[in-house]
């Protein structure tokens, strides 16, 4: 996800560019985020991915206490999604231990 430098809209990918919208700036995609675009790309395609695999490289793993009533982990990984309609980002937490998901509040 990029956020434009200009006008602060979110930027859509384009060939291997980003491109602004708003205000048509275009800033070249970096290999790093387009690494882990490919990654989100596949764990969307797969359906049900491996929770533990699947978000090793993307994800960082925080200390965030799992709200599940029974687990008692303290870590959990975290990802940023695109808000549905919007032009920011909610954090996802995935439970290191019993893969239970849940998003910031
Ligand atoms: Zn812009
Ligand atoms: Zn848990």
């Amino acid at each position: 996800m990029q956020f434009c430098d200009e006008c602060g809209s979110m930027m859509h990918t384009e060939e291997d560019t980003w491109v602004c919208r708003s205000c048509e700036n275009e800033e070249q995609r970096d290999s790093q985020a387009e690494t882990a675009m490919a990654i989100q790309d596949g764990q969307q395609d797969e359906g049900a991915p491996d929770v533990a695999d699947a978000t090793q490289d993307a994800a960082e793993t925080m200390a965030v206490p799992c709200p599940a009533e029974d687990c008692n982990s303290d870590q959990a990984s975290s990802e940023m999604l695109p808000k549905p309609g919007g032009s920011y980002e909610v954090r996802l937490f995935t439970c290191v231990e019993c893969g239970h998901k849940w998003r910031e509040s």
